[in-house]
C-alpha cells in the first residue's frame, strides 16, 4: 500500500502549492521512492478544457488526452514522469460520476449525499493511484475554508482516520506576511488557518511557510506552539529566483527526512540530484543572453503559456543561454510597426490559441520572420498561421485563411478535421493527447529529433492543414516535414530555404522536462543564439 501526503493551502491563493508538492515529490523520488502527484480541483467544470486562460491559465494536456490543470505540467517537468487523467480530478467529474451511478440505480434506494457518497468517491479517486507507487501526493486546490473544498477536507480527515497517521500526513502551505510598517513577520493569519483546519478535524503534520524573509528560531517556535508542531516541522519556503531552486531549498530545510520519519518509511539512499543540479548550474551560469519574442494574445498573463516558458528555460539551460522572453501582443502588430517591434529579438515563437483576435498580427509577424530569416517556431495555431501567411504571400492566394476565422474563404488552407465536423459538444472533444508522427528524412525536424523516423507528440486542436494544399505548398517551398502515419494529417511544416522555420501542429512544450528538454526548443534556442 502507498503512503499518502496531502498538500493543503491556507491564508492566500497563489502560494505555489503545485511547486511545493512537485519539490517534495522530486526529493522523495531522488531518494529512490516511486512517487506520483495528483491535483484535486474544487470547481464544477468537468475539466479545465472549457476554461478561458484568463480564468485558469494554461490547459495542460497529458499523453492520454486529458485536459488538465497546469500544475500537472510542473509535476511532469520536475519528476520526468507521465501523468494521466487520474492525476487531475475536479468536483464536476466527481459529481458527474455519482449522479450517473444514481441514475443507474447503484445506490439501491439510498439518499445520495455529500457525506458519504461524494466523499467516498473522492477517496476512491485518491486511492486509484495506489498501485505501483510508494508515495502518492495529493494537492487540494483552493484555500482551506473555501466552501467548495469542504468535501475534500472531510475526505482527507476520513482517510487519516482509516489509514492512520503513519500512512497519511498533511502538509499545510501558508503565508507569513511581512508588515513593513511594523518591520515584522506576522504569524496570526497562519494560526487562524491552522485553527480552521483543526475545526474540520485535521491537525497538519508539517507547516510550509512562504515568506519573503528568513524565519528565525523564535518565530518557528511560536508557530509550532500555536499550531501543535515541533519547530522542525515548521519549514521555511523563502521566495526563490527560480521554481527549480525549490527542491534544494526544501532539502536544506530537511523536509524530505521529516516526511520519511513521519511516514515511517525506510530511507533508501541519499538523494541523487546530480542531473537536477547540473541543470541548475547551467541555468544559473549562462554564457550569453538572448531575447525571444513570444507572440500571442494572452501575453499579459504569466500562466497562459506556462509550458512554453518552461520549455524555453530548459532549452536555454541546455545551451547555456539565458532566454529573455519578450511578450508581444499579437493584436498590436501592424505592417507599419512589425520591423520595429521585432527589431530586438533573435527569433519568435507564435503561440497556440483559438478564435479571431490577434490573428492578422500573428500573420504579419510570421511574414516578417520568413522574409527576414528570423528563426521561427509556430505552435498549433502558430503553425496554422504560418501556412496561411505562406499561402497568401508566396502562393498568392489572396484571402487564404483558416475556416476557424473565416468560414467562407475562397482558399481554406486550414480547415476543420473531418472527424470534428459533426461534434457539437465543446468539452473534451478536440483531437487530444499523443499521436504518432512520421518524419521526412530530408527535413530539419528529422535531424533535430536525432534522426528518429517515428515520434509521438501531444495535441489539442480541431483544425488541420487542408490536404488539398499540401502539394502546392511543397512546390512553392513549404514542405510537410512530419505526417501522421494513420491519416496523413500534416503535423510539421518547414521552409527548407529558411534559416530556421518550423511550424508544428502539436504542442512540444508539454513534453519538455528538466531532465529531457525538448529537442525542438533546444535547437530553436541554439539557432537564436548563433
Ligand atoms: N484553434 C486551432 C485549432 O483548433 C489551434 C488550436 C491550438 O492552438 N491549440 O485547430
Amino acid at each position: 500500500m502507498a503512503k499518502y501526503i496531502f498538500v493543503t493551502g491556507g491564508v492566500s491563493s497563489s502560494l505555489g502549492k503545485g511547486i511545493i508538492a512537485a519539490s517534495v515529490a522530486k526529493l522523495l523520488q531522488a531518494r529512490g521512492f516511486a512517487v506520483t502527484i495528483q491535483k484535486l480541483d474544487p470547481y464544477i467544470n468537468i475539466d479545465p478544457g472549457t476554461l478561458n486562460p484568463y480564468e485558469h491559465g494554461e490547459c495542460y494536456v497529458t499523453e492520454d488526452g486529458a485536459e488538465t490543470d497546469l500544475d500537472l505540467g510542473h509535476y511532469e517537468r520536475f519528476l520526468n514522469i507521465k501523468t494521466s487523467q487520474a492525476n487531475n480530478i475536479t468536483t464536476g467529474r466527481i459529481y458527474q460520476h455519482v449522479i450517473q451511478k444514481e441514475r443507474e440505480g447503484a445506490y439501491l434506494g439510498k439518499t445520495v449525499q455529500v457525506v458519504p457518497h461524494i466523499t467516498d468517491e473522492i477517496k476512491n479517486y485518491i486511492k486509484s493511484l495506489d498501485a505501483g507507487h510508494d508515495i502518492v501526493i495529493t494537492e487540494i486546490g483552493g484555500t482551506v475554508g473555501d466552501i467548495e473544498s469542504l468535501p475534500y477536507i472531510e475526505a482527507i480527515r476520513q482517510l487519516r482516520w482509516e489509514m492512520g497517521k503513519d500512512n497519511c500526513i498533511v502538509l499545510h502551505l501558508t503565508l507569513i506576511p511581512y508588515l513593513s510598517a511594523a518591520k515584522e513577520l506576522k504569524t496570526k493569519p497562519t494560526q487562524h488557518s491552522v485553527k480552521e483546519l483543526l475545526g474540520f478535524g485535521i491537525q497538519p503534520d508539517i507547516l510550509v511557510c512562504r515568506t519573503e524573509h528568513s524565519l528565525d528560531s523564535s518565530i518557528r517556535r511560536k508557530l509550532g506552539l500555536f499550531c501543535n508542531l515541533d519547530a522542525q516541522s515548521v519549514i521555511e519556503a523563502r521566495d526563490a529566483d527560480s521554481i527549480y531552486d525549490v527542491p534544494l531549498l526544501m532539502l536544506k530545510e530537511k523536509l524530505d527526512t521529516n516526511i520519511i520519519g513521519k511516514l515511517r518509511l525506510v530511507d533508501r539512499q541519499e538523494p541523487d540530484l546530480t542531473r537536477w543540479k547540473s541543470f541548475l548550474g547551467r541555468l544559473k551560469n549562462p554564457l550569453q543572453e538572448i531575447k525571444i519574442g513570444l507572440v500571442g494574445k494572452y501575453i499579459e498573463l504569466q500562466d497562459a503559456y506556462k509550458s512554453i516558458l518552461e520549455a524555453l528555460t530548459h532549452a536555454g539551460a541546455t545551451n547555456e543561454v539565458k532566454v529573455r522572453i519578450i511578450p508581444i501582443q499579437s493584436a498590436s502588430i501592424t505592417k507599419e510597426n512589425v520591423s520595429q517591434t521585432l527589431s530586438e529579438v533573435a527569433g519568435i515563437i507564435v503561440a497556440p490559441g483559438f478564435g479571431e483576435r490577434g490573428i492578422e498580427g500573428k500573420i504579419i509577424a510570421i511574414q516578417y520572420a520568413r522574409e527576414e530569416h528570423l528563426p521561427f517556431l509556430g505552435i498549433c495555431l502558430g503553425m496554422q498561421c504560418a501556412v496561411v501567411e505562406f499561402a497568401r504571400n508566396v502562393l498568392n492566394l489572396s484571402g487564404a485563411a483558416s475556416t476557424e476565422m473565416s468560414a467562407d474563404t475562397a482558399y481554406p488552407v486550414i480547415k476543420m478535421m473531418e472527424e470534428q465536423q459533426h461534434i457539437r459538444q465543446k468539452g473534451g472533444t478536440m483531437r487530444l493527447g499523443a499521436f504518432d508522427c512520421e518524419l521526412n528524412p530530408n527535413s530539419r525536424s528529422f535531424a533535430i529529433y536525432n534522426q528518429r523516423k517515428h515520434i509521438s507528440e501531444r495535441h489539442r486542436h480541431r483544425y488541420e492543414l487542408n490536404p488539398d494544399f499540401v502539394q502546392p505548398l511543397d512546390t512553392a517551398g513549404m514542405i510537410a516535414a512530419g505526417v501522421n502515419p494513420q491519416n496523413n494529417l500534416v503535423e510539421i511544416v518547414e521552409i527548407p530555404s529558411h534559416r530556421w522555420f518550423v511550424g508544428v501542429q502539436f504542442h512540444p512544450e508539454y513534453k519538455s522536462t528538466v531532465e529531457n528538454p525538448h529537442p525542438l526548443f533546444v535547437d530553436f534556442v541554439k539557432e537564436c543564439s548563433r
